[in-house]
């Protein structure tokens, strides 16, 4: 997997995938991370990358051209999908995320200021990803969102895979609760089902504290979890 971010700001999403986890994979060829900077195609003699809006307005528009032109010098693969992330787009989710995983090169869009000017999404059509219902101040945040959570479904991100598998939204219910040690800690002790070794009891109650906890929760998944494997929720 290659992502390629164009931003106005590499040292964010470079940063973040210097440390850690991401640094981790990235050292082990699991992925790459190339940032492209829009300033460095503009053909405005002042380095200009945006300009005030046609219409009135506040805010400023990031130019057409220097985007285009950058885009245009990302080299793609075969396998290659196009990314702009806004706040207009389809919601990140679990399930868009593995179906990014199995593309071999993201190129990601990241605006600023009052956005994109309109035909960069005419000319270069990508699909557009929200991370959420609210504005942020640029898309670098957002790429970084989608990097982290398409690496861990990549081999080798993780130590191990099954704890991507085990996560919150993977079989449509919230993740059970983990305990470490002590046992006992200021009077909460760890359910006692998890000291026995018993992995059939303990897969059950785990399965019942995911089943328990997206029910209070997150209502809307519990209940799309009744429907698919048709279940009555009714006690
Ligand atoms: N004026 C734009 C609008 O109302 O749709 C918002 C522009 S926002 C201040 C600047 C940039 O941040 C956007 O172009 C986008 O790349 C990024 N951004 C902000 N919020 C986002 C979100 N919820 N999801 C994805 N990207 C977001």
């Amino acid at each position: 997997m290659r992502f390629d971010v164009l931003t106005l700001f590499p040292e964010i999403i470079e940063h973040y995938c210097s440390v850690s986890i991401m640094k981790r994979a990235k050292d082990s060829d699991v992925f790459s991370v190339n940032t492209v900077n829009p300033r460095d195609y503009t053909l405005d003699k002042h380095k200009k990358v945006d300009d005030t809006p046609y219409g009135g307005g506040a805010g400023m528009v990031l130019m057409a051209q220097p985007y285009v032109d950058a885009y245009d010098a990302v080299e793609k693969s075969d396998n290659s999908i196009t990314v702009m992330l806004s706040p207009q787009g389809e919601p990140l989710s679990e399930n868009l995320v593995l179906d990014l995983s199995k593309y071999n090169q993201i190129v990601m869009l990241c605006g600023h200021y009052e956005g994109f000017d309109e035909r960069i999404r005419e000319i270069i059509k990508p699909k557009e990803i929200s991370i959420g219902d609210f504005v942020l101040t640029g898309g670098e945040l957002p790429a970084l969102c989608l990097i982290d959570a398409v690496s861990r479904k990549l081999e080798g991100t993780l130590g191990k895979i099954e704890s991507a598998e085990e996560d919150s939204f993977s079989n449509g219910l919230l993740e059970y609760p983990h305990y470490t040690k002590p046992r006992d800690f200021r009077g909460f002790a760890v359910p006692e089902v998890l000291l026995n070794g018993n992995h059939k009891e303990i897969n059950k109650f785990r399965l019942e504290q995911q089943i328990e906890r997206t029910k209070a929760k997150r209502p809307d998944l519990y209940e799309k979890y009744l429907k698919n494997n048709q279940i009555s929720g009714k006690d």
